[in-house]
């Protein structure tokens, strides 16, 4: 597991066997029977995601997100203007994707190159309000 937002790898695999811990003791819910509480969305791929891997921390900070979400919110510094404009299309205007169900990062380009075509002209961009 890779080092981020100021944990290491090793770090990161403690907190995630925390959660796992948890998660099987009913501390917590399985996060694949709960929406991700960025969409909402309930279906496909769901886990928790974490910015604080202190171990008395991992509990409270941990977050359903859905793979889309979840991966968006990863790439929020290589692709910042996409990160943007997916999050405020999902927070302020509802708009919907459909489930992610195999990590398919072919899915995740393809969004990112919609989400930039912003600067075209306006037959070209996407409806941020059609759903997929
Ligand atoms: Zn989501």
């Amino acid at each position: 597991m890779n080092s981020y937002n100021g944990f290491t790898g090793a770090q990161r695999e403690h907190g995630d066997k925390i959660l796992k811990e948890a998660i099987a003791k009913g501390v917590i819910p399985d996060p694949m029977t709960i929406p991700c509480e960025i969409c909402g969305q309930d279906k496909g791929i769901r886990h928790y995601h974490c910015e604080d891997y202190s171990p008395q921390n991992i509990i409270s900070n941990a977050r359903c997100l859905c793979w889309r979400c979840h991966m968006m919110l990863h790439s929020r510094f290589r692709n910042a203007e996409a990160t943007a404009q997916y999050f405020i299309g999902v927070t302020l205007y509802g708009k919907k994707y459909p489930p992610v169900y195999h990590h398919n990062f072919e899915v995740l380009d393809k969004m990112k190159e919609e989400l930039l075509r912003r600067d075209k002209p306006k037959e070209q961009q996407p409806d941020l309000f059609d759903n997929e």
